[in-house]
């Protein structure tokens, strides 16, 4: 088992900034590194394709898909070469193809760990989509093969280089609220169609705490800056509704943190919400929508009911998803570990795993680290 207290990985306040420092010898090469998008469905080909047209160090050059009709359309509109179009039963190919140096997993959660290994195997660095996979053993496969490999693990939490996300931590972390008592967050969205992968729960591993609430319980992480060690939770779903025969609707779940700050999520598949608030004994810091593909906003207040609205200092970034894949590709180059690495995915899995036990068994879980 993987022991991440040993391992001291601490979610660093600024490691945004600091990580996204630019080397200047490497920097002046004008190098992109190339990436594999495997999975060309909603997030792959909707939301992180169509970002390589403003990266400064990414690029694609390869897709992996099990429609060839549809991966030959994609590669002529994005100028990917025909040497670069794979499919899943080829996919281990990508060995020889050197214009490949990350391979970045779109595919449905089951689908995580074995593409995560077989990219590894295959030599190459891997992102991965959240939730990282169905559970914790699985990551620790991920972890365990990229290591032997000798090659880097990133998850794709965007939010992490979202320019209010950093703000609100570094503010966070600065003191502007005093000390942390509380956070509170509701994440969630109306599902849809009943047949998806979503909600089958063998290729998902969950219902909407993997999907959704999984950014509740990241930014109630990254926000007080510890780590839970107990959990409570409390499930409700109607289970004649053909979406959730497999999988939970809400989950509503309390996070205890050492310094005896409490976290209090909601996470849901039948409404639309998508928000936090972490108060400290001197104010409070909002932001709604939190974690939204865009939009945020954030207000900070002293006393209960002032609040300003704070607009955050331009990232390095152009956007949130051309950070994570610039990030991705300049800790590659540099050879600098991820600002959210395998193991993070891997805290995320062990306390939902954790969390849905504590429904399950209607009681307190400790979470192990
Ligand atoms: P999707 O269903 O739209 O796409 C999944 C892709 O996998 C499709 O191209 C599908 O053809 C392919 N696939 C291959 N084998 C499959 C199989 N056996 N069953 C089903 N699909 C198969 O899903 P999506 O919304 O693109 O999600 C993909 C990943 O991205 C998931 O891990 C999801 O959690 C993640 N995601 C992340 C964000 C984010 O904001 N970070 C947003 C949406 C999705």
């Amino acid at each position: 088992m993987i022991d991440l207290q040993r391992r001291g990985l601490v979610m660093a306040a600024g490691g945004v900034l600091a990580a996204s420092a630019v080397n200047p010898g490497w920097a002046s090469t004008g190098r992109k590194l190339g990436y594999a998008i495997v999975g060309l469905g909603g997030y792959g080909l909707g939301r992180i394709i169509p970002q390589f047209q403003n990266c400064q160090h990414s690029r694609l050059v390869a897709l992996v898909s099990g429609d060839p009709a549809k991966a030959r359309k994609v590669a002529q509109e994005y100028g990917v070469p025909e040497r670069g179009i794979y499919s899943y039963s080829d996919f281990d190919r990508i060995r020889d193809n050197p214009d490949i140096d990350i391979v970045y997993i779109c595919l449905p959660v089951f689908m995580h760990a074995e593409y995560t290994i077989r990219a590894a195997q295959a030599g190459k660095h891997v992102m991965c989509e959240k939730p990282m996979a169905i559970n914790p053993a699985e990551c620790e496969q991920m972890i365990a093969a990229c290591r032997k490999a000798g090659k880097k693990l990133m998850i794709g939490y965007r939010s992490r280089f979202e320019p209010h996300n950093v703000e609100a931590i570094r503010l966070a972390r600065a003191g502007a609220i005093g000390n942390i008592r509380y956070f509170r967050s509701e994440h969630g969205f109306v599902a849809g169609d009943a047949n998806t992968w979503r909600m089958k729960k063998a290729q998902s591993g969950g219902g909407s705490l993997m999907d959704i609430g999984i950014y509740a319980l990241q930014a109630a992480r990254y926000m007080t800056g510890e780590e839970p060690v107990a959990v409570f939770a409390k499930e409700t779903t109607n289970r004649s509704d053909p979406r959730f025969r497999e999988v939970e609707d809400m989950i509503d779940f309390q996070l205890e943190f050492p310094s005896g700050a409490i976290g209090s999520c909601m996470s849901m598949y039948s409404a639309n919400r998508n928000q936090f608030v972490l108060m400290g004994d001197k104010g409070r810091i909002e932001l709604e929508p939190a974690t939204a593909y865009s939009g945020q906003r954030m207000w900070v207040g002293q006393e209960r009911s002032d609040k300003t609205e704070v607009k955050p200092p331009p990232g390095p970034y152009a956007n949130q998803w051309v950070g994570q894949l610039d990030h991705m590709a300049q800790c590659v180059m540099q050879n600098r570990e991820p600002l959210v690495p395998g193991e993070e995915g891997l805290r995320d899995i062990r306390i939902i795993e954790a969390v849905y036990r504590s429904a399950r068994e209607q009681k307190r879980i400790v979470v192990r680290s």
